[in-house]
């Protein structure tokens, strides 16, 4: 009987600890979790950045294209008051044929003009696009490290209490047996769970076959049983031979 009840006191220390070791992998993560989103958040504003400083370079080519007109409008005009002033035809004629080439100018850079007018509209769509993409992103990043914070909250709150209850499973265990504490505090630091059910006359915890004659023993709760392979303490539930 007293087997037993050490089994029983391992087994409840095992449950507190696994429920510890559960909770605090949840907070461990949770902070990553809040990161992470946060810089898909950043990503969001970088491209928006960069969108914005193509927009401002479009606008600047395209202004540029402005001042050219003007200038060669002007020039035009220059080279028109020139026509007064010559006397020979061939002259006249290469001034007539630079004023074709300035016109020409014009038209293409009023070309220019227009196609980099309409990428800056479609560069400012994809700017108000961006801008609403991130603005929602950003209400549900709130959202999401709230719901973290809260839920870490919780788990502190549940491990606090937990702390407490494996305290005195600890002492309950070191009082029947402290040899075995120490033992499951061993097998813990390399192996969770410590206790395996034997299962299909295999060691649930890894698998390898367990000799009839120690089944046996263990059935008989002779003593306390460890698997020769993975050193987990092994155990007898009724349920897990019996249902097959
Ligand atoms: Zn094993």
């Amino acid at each position: 009987m007293s087997l037993l009840r050490k089994l029983k006191a391992v087994e409840r220390l095992q449950e507190v600890d696994l429920e510890i070791d559960r909770l605090e992998g949840l907070n461990e993560k949770i902070p990553q979790q809040i990161e992470e989103e946060k810089q898909s958040v950043e990503a969001m504003k970088d491209q928006l950045d960069e969108l914005e400083e193509q927009r401002l370079e479009q606008i600047k080519r395209r202004d540029g294209k402005e001042v050219d007109v003007k200038q060669y409008e002007k020039d035009i005009e220059k080279k028109k008051s020139d026509r007064f002033n010559v006397s020979k035809q061939e002259q006249y004629e290469a001034i007539n044929e630079e004023i074709e080439r300035l016109e020409k100018k014009v038209e293409e850079a009023s070309e220019q003009y227009l196609v980099l007018d309409e990428e800056i509209e479609q560069v400012e769509g994809e700017i108000a696009e961006m801008k609403a993409r991130l603005q929602e992103a950003q209400g549900e990043i709130d959202k999401f490290v709230k719901e973290r914070e809260e839920q870490m909250a919780k788990n502190e709150e549940k491990l606090e209490k937990l702390y407490s209850e494996r305290e005195k499973h600890r002492e309950k265990l070191e009082s029947l047996d402290s040899g075995l504490l120490r033992r499951y505090d061993r097998i813990k630091k390399k192996k969770t769970p410590v206790l395996a059910a034997i299962v299909d006359h295999t060691c649930d915890g890894c698998h390898a076959r367990i000799p009839a004659q120690r089944i046996n023993e263990v059935r008989q709760l002779k003593d306390i049983y460890y698997c020769e392979s993975c050193s987990r303490m092994i155990y007898w539930q009724e349920k897990s031979e019996t249902d097959k």
